[in-house]
């Protein structure tokens, strides 16, 4: 049974599709990438799955449970994550405040669905953070300011506050745009270990299709709202309608 599933999904802003009637399913502990080119509707499908937008018509569930008209807080407390953008970074605290306090809101901030997630006290809340700056590679950070991170650690340090609520599925929206090849090979290792060592369910969307395709047990492509192909990184890169759509021009 698949952990996630969409059926119909469909998003219009005025008279725009940005979503088709979209059918995907992801099973529990798969890589699944997301691509297509600027306007696909990638970011949108993350956006409606997560309760940030509402969609207009269509289906989702997860483990069974029907999202669709749930709030963000609900579905981040049913186990979905997302790594948020930078503006989610509180300038004026250190890195693992910055960590804490994403933690601590989830647990504390709305009511908590799921008590064997909920963390009571304070030193619960400190070893969680502990434990995550280690896992980004940001435990020698722990007291600097997080204004004062260089661009690839403040990316990282997004993925360590989704981390934060706990989820068994995250959402990583083009985790390593902007970053240095080194940079990038640090996302990508820790993108391995959140499948492997979290046991994490994860949805990529990623323009470096290196990446994708070491990474991905299957990508899924988006074009003009609506998906094209789904298949193993090797079906995906053979796909004619793919090329045409997508890594045509855009790659070689
Ligand atoms: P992607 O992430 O694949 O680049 P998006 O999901 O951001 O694409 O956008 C899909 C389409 O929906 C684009 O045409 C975009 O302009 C439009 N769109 C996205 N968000 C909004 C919004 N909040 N209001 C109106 N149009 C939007
Ligand atoms: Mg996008």
């Amino acid at each position: 049974m698949a952990l996630l599933e969409t059926r119909n999904l469909t998003k219009e802003f005025g008279g725009l599709q940005a979503l088709q009637g979209v059918d995907i399913e992801i099973a529990q502990g798969e890589l699944v990438s997301l691509i297509g080119p600027n306007g696909a509707g990638k970011s949108t499908l993350i956006n409606v799955i997560t309760g940030m937008l509402d969609s207009t018509d269509g289906q989702i569930s997860y483990a069974g449970t029907d999202l669709v008209g749930l709030d963000p807080y609900e579905i981040t407390q049913l186990g979905i994550g997302r790594s948020f953008q930078t503006a989610s970074i509180f300038p004026g605290l250190t890195v693992r405040e910055n960590v804490e306090i994403a933690s601590f809101a989830t647990e504390h901030g709305s009511f908590s669905v799921n008590f064997f997630r909920r963390r009571d006290s304070y030193g619960e809340v400190q070893d969680r953070a502990t434990e995550l700056l280690d896992t980004i590679g940001l435990d020698d950070e722990a007291d600097t300011a997080a204004t004062e991170l260089p661009y690839g650690d403040k990316r990282r340090l997004e993925v360590a506050i989704g981390l934060a609520t706990d989820p068994e599925l995250m959402f990583m929206d083009e985790p390593t745009a902007g970053m240095s090849p080194q940079e990038t090979d640090m996302t990508v290792e820790l993108i391995r270990d959140l499948l492997d060592e979290w046991d994490m369910t994860i949805v990529l969307v990623e323009h470096d299709m290196d990446v994708v395709f070491d990474v991905s047990d299957r990508v899924f492509t988006l074009h003009r709202g609506q998906i094209i192909a789904k298949g193993t990184p090797t079906e995906i890169r053979d796909d004619p309608a793919v090329r045409e759509a997508y890594l045509g021009g855009e790659s070689e």
